[in-house]
């Protein structure tokens, strides 16, 4: 019977499309397999295996074949597809979204253009020069990809000749498929036909005596005589071993004494042997109490929040509970924000578990990640995952505990492309859909967690002692709108601050500053007539760099050359704005000139290790003065540091969001939290504007819950979440007028059903971005509201303006729990 399949491709495509198996791979190809089809004009794409069947689909749909199978089993269990389908359902996006999102590049094949020579072309006229050139090239390979013509030809704008040369039918252009993973493969050594230990003996007699000591040392290193299977030896291990020539090893394969095989092997770094492991350490009294009342709630509930003071120990509780999850023969993913993930809890971790811990993050390399997915479909699967956000799509057989740390950061939500996911929430989806369970950890919960731990949904344990009872910092406020008005403030120091880090540089303890990156990006300004630098593309200033001399545009990422003079009027004065990170470096280095400074944010972290160098050296006391963005804040500890500032919170309360007051609360409580010694108390300088905000006030009393109440009033009141859910519809277009007129007329559909829980349009904060317009509309429907309902309607709302034809151009996409 002819087989069929049907496969979700990596496009924004709602529904699967039918392919027909050929018939060498109909006994072969089962869900969850990769197979590589032709879609739309002569393009490949690798596509899923959804599902096998024999039905044909139905008569005049043309069904094409597939190109190829990439694999003898599948790279995604059932459990992963029911997990894409709630993803897609959820947050309102296609599967062939989630598919991109979830995989490694290297475990989807790209297209990779490849330009053919057409032999039967004859110019009439000469051609123009750099044409010829390729033409040239081609004639002695007559097939090589664009990327490699533009660098054997020096020619740059290259496509445009491609161009003129496919238009004269001179070249043809193929598309084919290039694997881009690799596997690592390692030369090893085996006996031809596993000879008993007599023929051995007979050998040994035999070969002359360099050829025998080789083989003396493959018995001895493969345990060959010692009984069961012998161990693997790689060619390059042996003769390093046996001090042996590759000559001496090649007579003995073409005795065929010897056999050579290729291995696939790891990439990851190497594992750490179990002996080197160390045991858990002892909860305290406090510890083991919040353990067992979580072990306690997992008997009644799927989740816990695990509310515990910065340094309580919540990382060793976690520990604990992997510990008894491995126990029981289970898997645990451990969730943490991207940039938590530094070289602390990795170690801390890997101290503890060994080789049984595999590390997810998305800055190592491709071929890396796609290990770790291939690891985890085998038998030697890893036992504990540490990983960012995307590792809630890594296959897992038995899963029995999530954690998710620092449950309230927002970068645990994707923001852009789709699918729009936020990892907490897909993670608990996840963890039930397996039968575990999830705990939620951090210091200062989202007030959605909060909410449901109060109301019972999730268990709650609290966790209000440090560990060793030091004690949380005392946080003192300065008034700097005073300060500035007296003219007693230095560059954004108050004298206060920099009393505190003088005494603490004398004590050789350490200081971090911290500045919130929003709304403080160092900007150029013309002295004469106040003229800013503004992208060309979106609708935002520009990002001053004094390192690079350089102007970025933090949102598409385009940079411009600092221009010598005022665009303007000429002027020649262009003035450093705003107090960026640099700046507060400058300002500090000539403060205290003796004291070693470093600075942390997205411009010197770019990689990774850049990222752990700063770390490391703060830890090992290289560094005095640690002065940093959001990173600073995420979940580092260190022993030293005597002296936390806030350099200025009015930046994080006056953001136009309904959760700036939740954030900034949490950002200054976590910043604070860095601060306190053993036996001495950590203190922390809050520069403000607002000294009365009662957030202030909030922060300086360590009073969460009472952060909570005020806000939860202000959240019923005003129909924002936990009480209501969001959805934010964006558009986006190039043309202003029709955007206008696009908005408009969606916000009067989805009037028509939703009625006043439909908000605008309105212009975002910045309204422009890549050379597209953007409108938003926001729609706010009642928690309890059936959401099933709800997203029928908005996906045919979307569905309707896109197949009008005045809106087919519109880009048009919700999210979904917006964060
Ligand atoms: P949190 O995750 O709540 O911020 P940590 O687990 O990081 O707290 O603990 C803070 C510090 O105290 C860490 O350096 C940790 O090693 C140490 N610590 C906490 N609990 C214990 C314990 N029971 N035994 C030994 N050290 C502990
Ligand atoms: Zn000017
Ligand atoms: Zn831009």
């Amino acid at each position: 019977m002819k087989r069929y399949v049907d496969v979700i491709l990596p496009l924004p495509l709602p529904n699967s499309f039918t392919y027909a198996v050929p018939e060498e791979w109909a006994g072969e190809v089962k869900p969850g397999c990769r197979v590589v089809v032709s879609f739309g004009r002569k393009k490949y794409y690798t596509a899923i295996v959804g599902n096998v069947h024999g039905n044909a689909p139905a008569a005049g749909y043309e069904v094409k074949e597939i190109v190829s199978l990439l694999d003898a089993s599948p790279i995604l269990l059932p459990m992963q597809f029911r997990f894409w389908q709630w993803i897609a359902d959820y947050y309102l996006c296609t599967q062939g979204d989630v598919y991109k999102a979830a995989l490694p590049s290297g475990l989807k094949l790209e297209s990779e253009t490849i330009v053919e020579y057409n032999p039967d072309f004859e110019a009439d006229t000469p051609l123009p020069e750099r044409e010829q050139r390729l033409l040239d090239l081609l004639a002695t390979d007559a097939s090589q990809s664009v990327t490699r013509l533009e660098k054997e030809s020096g020619i740059k704008n290259i496509l445009s000749a491609i161009n003129a040369l496919l238009a004269r039918e001179a070249i043809f252009v193929k598309e084919e498929l290039k694997r881009t993973y690799k596997p690592k493969t390692e030369t090893r050594v085996r006996l031809a036909g596993t000879p008993g230990e007599r023929a051995l003996h007979v050998l040994f007699d035999t070969l002359p005596e360099k050829q025998l000591a080789l083989l003396m040392k493959y018995v001895e290193c493969s345990g060959y005589l010692a009984g069961g299977t012998p161990k693997e030896v790689s060619k390059a291990e042996l003769l390093r071993r046996a001090d042996a020539t590759p000559a001496v090893f090649n007579g003995l394969v073409k005795k065929r004494i010897f056999e050579v095989y290729q291995q696939e092997i790891g990439r990851l770094r190497p594992d750490t042997e179990p002996a080197d492991t160390q045991p858990l350490h002892p909860l305290n009294t406090f510890q083991q109490r919040a353990y067992e009342e979580i072990v306690e709630s997992f008997g009644q509930k799927n989740v816990c929040l695990l509310h515990g003071v910065t340094s309580s120990g919540k990382t060793e509780i976690y520990i604990h509970l992997i510990q008894e999850t491995l126990r029981q023969g289970k898997q645990v993913l451990y969730l943490l924000p991207e940039i938590a993930l530094t070289t602390q809890i990795p170690e801390r971790l890997r101290r503890v578990f060994g080789s049984r811990l595999g590390i997810y993050h998305s800055k190592f390399p491709d071929a890396e990640r796609v290990e770790i997915w291939n690891r985890q479909l085998g038998e030697h699967s890893y036992d504990i995952i540490l990983g960012v956000r995307s590792s809630v799509f890594l296959p897992f057989h038995d899963l029995g505990l999530v954690i998710v740390d620092e449950e309230h950061e927002n970068t645990y939500k994707q923001q852009d492309p789709a699918p729009r996911y936020h990892a907490r929430n897909a993670a608990i989806v996840l963890a039930a859909m397996y039968g575990a369970k999830t705990l939620l950890g951090t210091a200062t919960p989202s007030i959605e967690s909060w909410q449901n731990a109060v109301e019972g949904k999730y268990g709650l344990v609290q966790l209000k002692e440090r560990y060793q009872e030091i004690q949380l910092p005392e946080v003192i406020p300065v008034d700097i709108k005073e300060l500035h008005r007296k003219k007693r403030m230095v560059g954004q120091f108050s004298p206060l601050l920099i009393q505190y880090i003088k005494e603490a540089l004398e004590q050789k303890e350490q200081v971090i500053l911290f500045q919130n990156r929003r709304g403080f990006a160092p900007m150029v300004e013309c002295r004469t007539c106040g003229w800013v630098p503004r992208c060309q593309n979106c609708d935002v200033s520009l990002t001053y760099h004094k390192a690079l001399g350089q102007l970025t545009c933090h949102y598409c990422g385009y940079t411009y050359q600092l221009p010598r003079k005022c665009p303007a009027c000429e002027g020649t004065e262009l003035v450093n704005r705003g107090f960026g990170t640099e700046k507060i470096e400058d300002d500090i280095k000539v403060l205290f000139p003796e004291a070693s400074v470093a600075r942390m944010d997205l411009d010197t972290t770019r990689t990774r290790s850049a990222y752990e160098r700063i770390i490391a050296d703060f830890e090992q006391g290289k560094t005095d003065i640690l002065i940093g963005t959001q990173m600073v804040s995420k979940g580092l500890d260190f022993d030293h540091v005597s002296v936390v500032g806030i350099l200025n919170a009015d930046t994080l309360l006056n953001y136009p969001d309904f959760r700036s007051y939740e954030r900034a609360f949490q950002l200054m409580a976590q910043v604070s939290g860095r601060a306190g010694r053993k036996n001495k108390r950590g203190r922390v300088v809050l520069q403000t504007k607002s000294i009365d905000h009662p957030i202030i006030h909030q922060v300086i009393a360590n009073d969460y819950e009472g952060m909570v109440a005020s806000q939860l009033s202000e959240r019923q009141l005003f129909h924002y979440p936990p009480y209501y859910r969001l959805i934010y519809v964006y558009l986006k277009h190039r043309d202003e007028a029709l955007l206008d007129q696009m908005a408009t007329a969606m916000g009067e559909k989805l009037r028509t059903v939703f009625g006043d829980r439909v908000l605008g349009p309105d212009k975002p904060p910045v309204a422009r971005v890549q050379t597209l317009f953007i409108k938003k509309i926001m729609v706010k429907i009642e928690q309890n509201a059936p959401l099933a309902h709800a997203r029928e309607l908005l996906l045919r709302i979307r569905q309707e303006m896109l197949e009008d034809e005045r809106y087919k151009s519109l880009l048009v996409y919700y999210d979904v729990d917006p964060m």
